[in-house]
């Protein structure tokens, strides 16, 4: 069996091979945003799983004639929407052999390459983002479950281990404070966490989207006059609807000043942080407990990588730490990162992020987020010096929210900027989406992708330009 499956695996190898740098090479010829119907793809894949099989090359010409129809292009360059998930060719090739080893990183006898390549790749990007060396670093999946962990820890040092002992046995009246621009995972974790949505408070912002931490401090003191049990804040830096930086400073001191647990979440502006020009987001960086950050949207490796650092490990592996007779190993003083979040099983992810790192070099990594927020400052000082858009948030790295204004002044702006963002996205030229600031619909457009380039940029110019006019034009939506 093994035999056979190298010799077809050897046999045709270069196929897929070919197939990856084909894709890249075409990668703008192929609509960004998936234009098929619901169902399309599902109704295309046979109804049972097949008895026999099929041979590898066979494989890939189905891939390519039906599943590959269906995708929306994260790795196109013309893709600006949400937050990018982006890959780069070393980080591909990390994956492979991620894939190729199998291994499953738990302990460190499972594991003794996987677990201390993580403790030094997590070492490197604390560095590479300036926190301080008192924090201590693990892979986890993804911010969501990172900011749960966090919350978790949180949870169990205020019961004193209590709830992972006994669970909700008291009434412990938990709040956890986040300002309304905060992503919605922190609702969703606050749910698991046993906490509840209703306990999350969500605080008002300033006029540029940060928390405003008068009514933080606020909102906290309301809460311990009617017996509330305030449990932490969990501070932005870039909120996803505007990329927004909560001040750190501020919220650290009012964390301090009430013994409240302090998590941020970077997830998507965190790699900017690798850029010195931008280590101002992190002052007051001592008071936070917990830090998140995703190389998995902006540091060109591959879904998934999120960095999670802490300042009091002992804290988060008291937390987590389970050991059943089957999982002990007779090794001491070894990391063992099963017990440093949710997951037993954990993928060998620290192999693509040093691919990354080895084959860029930092320097390089540094010039590419620069070159991100110089297209990002590009286009906005392009629609900011015409009349027909509106920047509609400060622009704080790689993301400018706008909208358009239609030359009907009868027309109600935000129907038609859904119009507007509709005819952008089944154009196929680019993939743009939206988010509600202040009530006001905005286009977002994020510059983040690894390989997009000044030209990318002017199409997209030229692309919403040229379709606001047939849309002023009478085309959906228009007058
Ligand atoms: C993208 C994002 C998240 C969620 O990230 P996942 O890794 O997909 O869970 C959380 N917070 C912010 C600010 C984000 O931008």
């Amino acid at each position: 069996m093994k035999e056979n499956d190298l010799n077809e695996f050897e046999k045709y190898i270069d196929f897929y091979i070919d197939f990856i740098i084909k894709y890249y090479k075409n990668l703008e010829n192929f609509p960004v945003k998936s234009q098929i119907n619901p169902q399309d793809i599902y109704n295309l894949i046979e109804s049972k799983a097949p008895e026999n099989g099929t041979g590898l090359k066979d494989i890939l010409d189905e891939f390519e004639n039906n599943i590959l129809t269906g995708i929306t292009h994260w790795q196109s360059p013309n893709f600006f929407a949400y937050f990018n998930a982006n890959t780069s060719l070393p980080s591909i090739l990390g994956e492979i052999i991620t894939a190729a080893l199998g291994v499953n990183v738990f302990s460190w006898e499972t594991s003794p390459a996987g677990t201390e390549l993580e403790q030094k790749i997590m070492e490197w990007l604390r560095e590479m983002i300036g926190l301080p060396d008192y924090f201590t670093g693990v892979i986890q999946d993804t911010a969501s479950t990172s900011t749960l962990i966090s919350i978790i820890t949180a949870r169990e040092k205020f019961s004193n281990f209590e709830i992972n002992n006994n669970g909700f046995s008291k009434l412990y009246n938990f709040r956890i404070y986040c300002s309304k621009e905060a992503h919605s995972s922190i609702e969703k974790d606050s749910r698991i966490a046993g906490i509840g949505s209703n306990n999350l408070i969500k605080i008002n912002t300033n006029d540029d989207y940060s928390i405003n931490t008068q009514e933080l401090e606020n909102a906290i003191i309301k809460d311990l006059e009617s017996d509330f049990t305030p449990l932490c804040v969990i501070s932005a830096i870039g909120t996803t609807g505007s990329t927004a930086i909560d001040n750190i400073k501020k919220v650290g001191t009012v964390c301090k000043k009430y013994d409240l647990w302090h998590h941020v979440d970077a997830a998507h502006l965190g790699s900017a942080l690798i850029c010195e020009e931008y280590r101002h987001w992190i002052d007051g960086i001592e008071n936070v407990d917990t830090f998140v950050f995703n190389p998995h949207k902006w540091l060109f490796t591959n879904f998934d990588f999120s960095a999670y650092f802490v300042k009091n490990k002992d804290l988060l592996i008291k937390t987590f730490e389970i050991m059943p007779e089957y999982l002990k190993i007779n090794v001491d003083n070894v990391i063992n990162y099963k017990d440093w979040g949710i997951q037993l099983g954990r993928r060998f992810r620290a192999l693509k992020m040093w691919f990354v790192i080895k084959y860029y070099g930092t320097k390089k990594l540094k010039e590419i987020i620069r070159y991100h927020i110089n297209l990002a400052k590009y286009f906005e000082d392009k629609l900011k010096k015409r009349k027909d858009f509106e920047i509609l948030a400060p622009r704080t790295a790689n993301l400018v929210c706008f909208r358009a204004l239609p030359i009907n002044s009868k027309i109600d702006i935000n129907e038609y900027n859904l119009n507007f963002l509709n005819l952008i996205n089944t154009s196929g030229k680019a993939y743009l989406t939206k988010t509600k600031l202040n009530n006001k619909i905005a286009l977002r457009v994020n510059i983040g992708q690894t390989y997009v380039n000044e030209k990318n940029v002017e199409n997209l110019l030229n692309l919403i330009i040229s379709l606001k006019q047939q849309l002023d034009n009478g085309g959906p939506g228009g007058t």
